[in-house]
C-alpha cells in the first residue's frame, strides 16, 4: 500500500494511492485510521513529505563503497547524525542553495529511509520490522564544506529544504534487496542494492532503541551509496537548474529540481 500526505483546503490530508487515484483516508495515521470515498487525481495534489517526522535519525558511511570514498575506515559500529526538522522536503519542491559566500559545495545522497509506526525502546532485533510502518525516499543533501569545517555533521546536513522526502510511503515491502539509484539530471550518478547496507535496518533499529525512545514518525535514513559528487574527479556540486532523482525498487522516485534560494540572507 502506497500512501501520500497532501495539502487540501488548507490542512494535510492522508490518502492511499490507487493507480492515478488518491482516496482519502481519515483518523490516525499512527493508530486507527479509516477509508474515505473521497477520491482526488495524484496529479491535481500537491504532495507533501509522506509523514511529518518526529525526528530525523541519520546514519553516516553505512555502504563500504561510500565510507572508502571518503578515505575513511569502515564503521565498526552505526555512526549516528540527526538532521533538523526544518530541513523537511517535499516530493517535487525545490532544494534552495543557499547564497555562495555561506557554502558552495552543496551534495547529494541517495538514501533508503524507514518510517517508524510504534512507539519502542531496547527494542529486540527480531521484533525490529514489527516497528516499521513504511519505506520512502530520501536525498541527504549535504554543505560539504561545513561538514569538514565543523567537524561534526549536524549544521551541514540541516540547512531549509535539504532533506527532501517522498513521493510516499510504502507499507508492503521486503527492504533487505532493493536497488537504489541516484540521478542527476538524467545520469546515474549512485547504483547499489540495499543488500550491501553495513548495518541492516533490524540492527539499526535494535542498535538506536538501546537507551533512546523512538517514536511513531521517527524517519531513519539509512546511509548513502558511493558516487556522491564530492568524490568524483572533477567534484560535482549542484547547481541552479539541476534535477536530481532517488529511485528506489519497489518505491517510486523521488525528484526535486535544485534552485537559488530567492532570499540571499539564507
Ligand atoms: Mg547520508
Amino acid at each position: 500500500m502506497k500512501i501520500v500526505r497532501f495539502r487540501h483546503s488548507e490542512q494535510s490530508r492522508y490518502g492511499i494511492l490507487e493507480e492515478d487515484l488518491v482516496r482519502e483516508i481519515e483518523g490516525d495515521l499512527f493508530g486507527t485510521w479509516r477509508s474515505t470515498d473521497r477520491l482526488h487525481s495524484l496529479s491535481s495534489l500537491t504532495l507533501q513529505s509522506p509523514v511529518p517526522p518526529t525526528s530525523l535519525l541519520c546514519i553516516g558511511k553505512n555502504y563500504q563503497a561510500h565510507a572508502e570514498e571518503f578515505k575513511s575506515e569502515v564503521p565498526s559500529a552505526p555512526i549516528l547524525f540527526i538532521k533538523a526538522l526544518s530541513s523537511v522536503n517535499a516530493p517535487g519542491a525545490p532544494v534552495l542553495l543557499p547564497a555562495t559566500n555561506l557554502t558552495f559545495q552543496i551534495d547529494y545522497e541517495a538514501e533508503l529511509a524507514i518510517v517508524i509506526g510504534r512507539k519502542g525502546k531496547n527494542i529486540p532485533e527480531e521484533e525490529a520490522m514489527n516497528y516499521v510502518l513504511g519505506y520512502t525516499c530520501a536525498n541527504d543533501i549535504t554543505a560539504r564544506d561545513w561538514q569538514y569545517q565543523d567537524g561534526q555533521w549536524a549544521r551541514g546536513k540541516s540547512l531549509d529544504t535539504f532533506c527532501p522526502l517522498g513521493p510516499w510511503l510504502e507499507t508492503e515491502l521486503n527492504p533487505q534487496d532493493l536497488k537504489i539509484e541516484g540521478r542527476l539530471n538524467g545520469t546515474l550518478m549512485q547504483s547499489a542494492r540495499t543488500s550491501e547496507l553495513i548495518f541492516n535496518i533490524p540492527f539499526l533499529i535494535h542498535y538506536l532503541s538501546r537507551g533512546m525512545t523512538l517514536m511513531p514518525g521517527t524517519v531513519l535514513l539509512t546511509g548513502t551509496p558511493a558516487g556522491c559528487g564530492f568524490a568524483r574527479k572533477p567534484q560535482v556540486w549542484l547547481k541552479p537548474g539541476d534535477v536530481f532523482e532517488v529511485d528506489i525498487e519497489g518505491i517510486g522516485i523521488l525528484r526535486n529540481p535544485i534552485r537559488s534560494a530567492a532570499n540571499a540572507q539564507m
